[in-house]
């Protein structure tokens, strides 16, 4: 009978979703998975990009976990595709792989002084709170006023960590640096900033809800935003989410000023257009321009500007994905080309395809870096299934390894000094953080230094 031997690197849930439906697809081959992932743990965004305020969301962690302990996946944790292993090892000793590294970027913003010290992007404060073991221990909390632009859930969750008290963040699994880091925040108000109306944003009703409930702060809305034209009033009778968020803004503005030593302003029809200098090359001001309903559902420039005195700025207007090296990759998109999950390229001139965009056999892609980052969770499981199906029906053009033996990438890694780890150092790393936890009354507390992680993960019995 053939057999499938495939590589996946990363291990979020795409990743661990690709492998759990090829293993219960059905196929007249057998298969055998090695799962890869630079980081020392595995579940990609969803420990390091989930709020930790969200414990129903961290949660998929169990379920991904259990599809792991099945037993049936082989887990190489703290393993970089591109540096500890490349495309041409795998072609040694995989007949596949599937590329599901996500996205960790920023993307780009474009406007003056976006580049001034205490400019952020909202990715990088992301992993700071979450505790990605590659970002800095510590983060400039100084500013009293914050702007953070973006009508998205990621604006959402760092407004919403930005502006929450350090000690309503103690039951979550934050590490301690990040605790320490909040604690001492100066920020007494966060101001998020929305080119379009209340009815156009991305937000779900559900994250901005939350916002409503957060002890000690205040949510602040602008009547001025509510003048509402068709195309908005239409949004807001046919669309259950935008009922929603309508409603829950409104409550809002029909509530008293309240008295919280923090504020959470919410402004839209509000279009950033420059990061003013504080003349010392800091961010002393936010200078946006009001913009209008256009009568088609967007918006138009009024030409009134304003300013808004600020000392840090946090853009959360998308995440983008980063090239592998020999894999193709689309820059205008931050993604891997691909026809549902087919990896393209170019093709190779001696085959006489130049400039057309062929398969490039035996690669395929899933996740984010598959469709770019959008979407939830969950869509990445849909997504894998459709890749799966082409890797399935694929098999003629598969590659044909010189070593295919599972001691042979075993063998690689150790020859490369490569310390990478597996389930059974996660699961230890998972223990020790629960106990660090219960040393402090608290469920978990993540440790954050890779070497920690690894350590830890390697440690002998
Ligand atoms: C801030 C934030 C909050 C979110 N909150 C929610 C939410 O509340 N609910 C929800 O449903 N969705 C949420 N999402 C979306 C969710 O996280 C994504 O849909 C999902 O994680 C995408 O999965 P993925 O496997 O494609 O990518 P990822 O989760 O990013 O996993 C990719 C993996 O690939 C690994 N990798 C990358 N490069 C390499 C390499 N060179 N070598 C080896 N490994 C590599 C990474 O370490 C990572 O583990 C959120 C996203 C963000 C950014």
């Amino acid at each position: 009978m053939t057999k499938l031997r495939l590589a996946i690197v990363g291990a979020g849930p795409a990743g661990i979703y690709a492998a759990d439906i090829l293993l219960k697809a059905e196929r007249n081959f057998e298969v055998s998975i090695d799962l890869f992932d630079h980081l020392p743990a595995p579940y990609g965004l969803v420990r390091y990009g989930v709020a930790p305020d969200h414990p129903r969301i961290k949660g998929i962690i169990t379920a991904l976990r259990d599809v792991l302990d099945r037993g049936d996946i082989r887990v190489f944790g703290n393993v970089q595709f591109g540096r500890d292993v490349t495309l041409d090892d795998l072609k040694k000793h995989y007949n596949a792989v599937i590329f599901a590294t996500g996205a960790v970027r920023d993307a780009d913003l474009d406007i003056p002084g976006i580049d001034l010290e205490g400019s952020y992007g909202a990715a990088r404060f992301v992993s700071w709170f979450d505790g990605h073991p590659d970002f800095p221990r510590t983060w400039p909390l100084e500013a009293r006023e914050v702007a953070v632009i973006g009508n998205g859930n990621v604006a959402l969750d760092v407004s919403r960590i930005l502006a929450k008290h350090a000690d309503d963040l103690l039951s979550t699994e934050i590490p301690a640096n990040v605790y320490a880091g909040l604690k001492a925040s100066a920020v007494t108000d966060v101001h998020v900033f929305g080119r379009r109306g209340p009815t156009s944003v991305k937000f779900t009703p559900l994250e901005l809800r939350e916002l409503g409930d957060l002890p000690d702060v205040d949510i602040v809305v602008y009547d001025e935003d509510f003048d509402y034209d068709d195309a908005a009033r239409d949004a807001v009778a046919s669309n259950k989410q935008v009922f929603v968020i309508d409603k829950v803004l409104n409550k809002w503005r029909e509530r008293p000023a309240g008295t919280a030593s923090r504020r959470l302003h919410l402004h839209f029809f509000a279009k950033p257009l420059e990061i003013v200098d504080d003349g010392t090359g800091r961010v002393g001001a936010i200078r946006y321009e009001r913009t209008a309903p256009d009568g088609q559902g967007g918006v138009v420039g009024t030409g009134e500007i304003r300013e808004l005195p600020i000392q840090a700025v946090y853009r959360a207007v998308g995440y983008f994905g980063s090239p592998l090296p020999g894999v193709p990759f689309d820059k205008k998109h931050g993604v891997i080309p691909n026809r549902e999950g087919q990896v393209l390229w170019k093709g190779d001139p001696s085959f006489g395809s130049k400039g057309a965009n062929t398969q490039m056999y035996g690669v395929y892609a899933t996740g984010w870096i598959k469709r770019g980052p959008v979407g939830l969770i969950g869509h990445t499981k849909s997504d894998a299934m459709e890749t799966v199906r082409h890797l399935i029906n694929d098999l003629g053009n598969w590659w044909r390894p010189e070593s295919p033996s599972e001691q042979s990438i075993v063998t690689l890694l150790d020859e490369r000094g490569v310390e990478y780890t597996n389930l059974d150092g996660w699961h230890k790393l998972d223990q020790y953080e629960l106990a660090l936890g219960t040393a402090e009354g608290r469920t978990r507390i993540k440790v954050v230094p890779r070497d920690e992680m690894v350590l830890v993960s390697r440690a002998q019995g």
